[in-house]
């Protein structure tokens, strides 16, 4: 073992020793920056060396009320002081219940029941633990492009890009993958008959509704580029899947929360899902998740047959609480669909300007570029980080989306600042 890994091992120093010890870092992270941050406001983040840079990534659309919004803070400090850890086997604390009856009102009609984990892939892994022992089917149908986290099985269910997978089989079984509509298609309806005909197909040939245990979908796709399922394609997969006894479970732990300017992106479909998966933007970037079912369906989950150490924490209860006092305040979801537009239409402005900016999709504030081609789409991105000090990301396997996911508190002047940085990005690197 080398001389610094070993030192770390005995290590009695102080954590700003600590931050000069990057190398004792993994290298699997993939790096968007190359930024150290030391603090972070709002739609803000300054770095160590002192400069600001505009967080239009949102940290992965995390901070749905910006970094540290006060009232959040407020109540992780308040929460800290009571007590850290409340083992949920062992005791059910004070928060639990509250923030489940808060759940209830918030998410779509039937959905009472709710069970906490700490990220989006434990909360999607346990989605399908719920549909298998709910149906006593052993199969889930997944779609193609979609994410739904990086844990084995949650990696199995994944495939909006090859380097989630890749280097890791065997992966488990029982995964389905189906077709997803190209919502660019010339002839949407004919492409959305394609799909349905895909799935279909899979019902007949591959994986009987008998043996299907549920169906996972992001109602707009995160990871796999900002793609929102057109209506009549996800209307159509919920009957078959009432008609089956399969599960309907919406993914929401990206498009959920506010992002897509209603509480939940499903909201925007004729669909009453049978589970809903959340995290993300659900606590403001404290690690929390949920899963939220109806009773009839957790009744049929054997007590003891899942759960967790740390889901349910208290400080994940209270930030969650507090977070939604924030994105249920009077008004504030009209905010997000005017700063969503505000972008959206500054966008649409840029694309009449630039050919290389070939499309813009937009629900809410979950809104992406579309780029001619992964060069310069990067070139874009770094860009804008160098010169606009503005943090965006790419998505989708392609690498020509940039997609946007700032706080949801993010201000008009803010979305000003992003457009003119992206403005000045698409005229330095795509010269006329
Ligand atoms: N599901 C969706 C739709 C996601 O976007 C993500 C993460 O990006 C996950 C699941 C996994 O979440 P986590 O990274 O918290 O495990």
């Amino acid at each position: 073992m080398d001389e610094r890994r070993v030192s770390l091992l005995f290590w009695t120093g102080s954590w700003d020793d600590a931050a000069m010890s990057a190398d004792n870092l993994s290298h699997v992270w993939f790096k968007v920056t190359d930024l150290e941050v030391a603090s972070g406001e709002g739609s803000w983040v300054t770095t160590t060396s002192g400069e600001r840079y505009l967080d239009f990534s949102g940290g992965i659309a995390v901070t749905s009320t910006g970094h540290s919004h006060p009232h959040v803070t407020a109540a992780i400090a308040e929460q800290a002081k009571r007590f850290v850890h409340a083992q949920a086997n062992v005791y059910t604390h004070d928060l639990m219940q509250p923030l489940a009856a808060r759940l209830a009102e918030i998410t779509p009609d039937g959905i009472d029941t709710f069970f906490y984990a700490n990220s989006g892939a434990e909360i999607t892994e346990a989605a399908v633990k719920l549909a298998k022992q709910a149906t006593g089917r052993p199969n889930i149908i997944v779609f193609q492009g979609s994410f739904h986290g990086r844990t084995h099985q949650a990696m199995a269910m994944t495939t909006s890009k090859t380097v989630y997978r890749a280097g890791h089989a065997p992966l488990p079984s029982g995964i389905f993958i189906a077709p997803y509509p190209n919502v660019h298609a010339d002839d949407l309806q004919d492409e959305i008959a394609r799909a349905l005909a895909g799935f279909d197909e899979l019902l007949t040939s591959v994986t009987a509704p008998s043996e299907t245990a549920a169906v996972i979908i992001e109602p707009v796709l995160g990871e796999g580029g900002y793609i929102a399922a057109p209506p009549t394609f996800l209307e159509a997969i919920d009957r078959r899947c009432k008609e089956h006894g399969m599960l309907f479970i919406a993914d929401e732990v990206q498009c959920g929360f506010g992002r897509t300017g209603k509480m939940f992106a499903i909201e925007h479909y004729e669909i009453e899902p049978d589970v809903v998966c959340m995290a993300k933007g659900i606590a403001s970037g404290f690690p929390f998740s949920a899963l939220g079912t109806r009773r009839e369906l957790d009744d049929r989950w054997p007590t003891g047959s899942h759960g967790g150490t740390y889901g349910g924490n208290p400080i994940g209860c209270a930030a969650a609480l507090a977070t939604i006092d924030v994105l249920g305040a009077d008004g504030f979801l009209d905010d997000v669909n005017a700063r969503g537009t505000q972008l959206a239409d500054g966008l649409r402005r840029l694309q009449e300007q630039h050919p290389a900016l070939v499309r813009v999709r937009a629900l809410g504030l979950m809104i992406a570029a579309q780029f001619d081609t992964a060069t310069r789409t990067s070139a874009i991105v770094s860009h804008c980080l160098r010169e606009g000090k503005l943090i965006t990301m790419t998505a989708g396997a392609a690498g020509t989306t940039l997609r946007f996911m700032p706080p949801l508190t993010v201000t008009a002047d803010e979305i000003d600042l992003a457009l003119a940085a992206l403005d000045k990005a698409l005229v330095d690197v795509v010269p006329s």
